[in-house]
């Protein structure tokens, strides 16, 4: 059976960790594209001076547009060429990461993010968008970044709003690898490059995929609340560390190597509503996450443990919590309709799926998760 695993060369967290990103560009060469929105870079600006100046590198800074174009690509593909460069640096949020990947094209990339919001940042893909914010296409690469650098410092002065939806994000992670292992279906580690072409090559998960992810689980449901008070306090804890990781490296290792099922692809299919729109995509997945365990029945102390959790720091339980006020069975249908696509990751479940059982799942999930916030009495 072909198995796959994939992953950055290296990851490395520390505080003010900024100041060692010379050190990692000096092992590629001796100057470096900076790609990440003015803001961001304003943030950190002290720190690459710093790390510049020590290491004795330059940093060119390309003020990034904010959307992951092919145009933006080819723009900042052309700088890198007139700098003389092609050791790429990503720093701040996803689209600025995305885009950085994509312009390095799986070689000498390093990825700072300023955020713990996704898994995205370990991979070796991205998401191109088009000039007017519509989804254009997945762009696969040969290889995950060389180094995904993470300042805990600089994190924990970020709204601990990012930091929550990355927990979202993150406690997917296990029950989606855990249904597409008990299906025995594919992972996105397998694809080799050229994947949008049609070229692919299925791989299984290995060992490793599955253990991450559990220990991904099992990190977020111990540290999670502790980490978003340190969070909303700006201050590194060990909690806090523990959450970093397992959002970013944990949950990215694990979602890769070990499979996406239900909770993401109703995600996708969450799309056709208004009401989510203004919520991260973490945020989402924590109440599709909820789905995917209505829809396999997963134990009842399973699906309190996340409930619990969700509401211990402010996650989604239910459809109003993602401002869908009045659900009507004809819309939910339609989002199942979505999800349930053929090339969507649902497929992966252990068992037959079909847009009515998603739906009626989704309307079991919304309903459970209200009821259960009322016993509990959260506002
Ligand atoms: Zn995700």
């Amino acid at each position: 059976m072909r198995k796959a695993f994939i992953s950055p060369t290296k990851y490395v967290q520390g505080e003010n960790e900024l100041l060692n990103l010379g050190f990692y560009i000096k092992s590629f060469g001796e100057s470096a594209l900076v790609i990440g929105n003015p803001g961001d870079i304003e943030r950190v600006q002290d720190k690459l001076d710093k790390t510049a100046e020590r290491f004795g590198i330059t940093l060119h800074l390309a003020d990034f547009g904010g959307e992951a174009t092919r145009e933006e690509v080819n723009r900042l593909k052309k700088l890198a060429k007139e700098k003389g460069t092609d050791i790429i640096v990503g720093v701040g949020g996803g689209k600025a990461i995305d885009t950085s990947k994509t312009v390095a094209n799986g070689h000498n990339l390093i990825v700072c993010p300023t955020i713990a919001a996704t898994d995205a940042p370990t991979s070796h893909s991205a998401v191109l968008y088009t000039k007017d914010h519509h989804f254009d296409e997945y762009a696969y690469f040969i290889q995950s970044p060389s180094v995904v650098l993470m300042d805990t410092t600089v994190i924990a002065q970020a709204p601990a709003r990012f930091l929550i939806s990355g927990m979202g994000d993150a406690l997917a992670t296990y029950y989606e690898a855990r249904a597409t292992r008990r299906s025995n279906s594919n992972v996105n580690a397998g694809l080799p490059n050229g994947y949008h072409t049609g070229d692919t090559a299925p791989a299984k998960g290995t060992i490793a995929s599955i253990t991450l992810a559990r220990a991904c689980y099992e990190t977020v449901i111990e540290n999670g609340y502790n980490a978003k008070i340190a969070c909303d306090n700006n201050v590194v804890t060990p909690a806090l560390e523990n959450i970093i990781e397992a959002n970013t490296l944990l949950s990215g290792l694990g979602f890769e190597s070990g499979g996406l099922a239900a909770a993401h692809a109703i995600y996708n299919g969450l799309t056709v509503l208004d009401g989510p729109h203004n919520y991260f995509h973490g945020e989402q997945v924590a109440f599709t996450t909820f789905v995917q365990l209505i829809l396999e029945n997963a134990p009842n102390d399973e699906v309190e443990a996340l409930l619990d959790f969700n509401l211990s720091v402010g996650l989604p339980v239910s459809l109003a919590d993602l401002d869908v006020v009045e659900v009507k069975y004809e819309e939910i249908l339609k989002v199942a309709e979505k999800a349930c696509i053929p090339e969507e990751s649902i497929h992966a479940m252990p068992f037959e799926v079909t847009p009515e059982s998603v739906a009626q799942a989704i309307i079991a999930a919304d309903a459970i998760g209200r009821d259960y916030k009322k016993r509990k009495s959260v506002k």
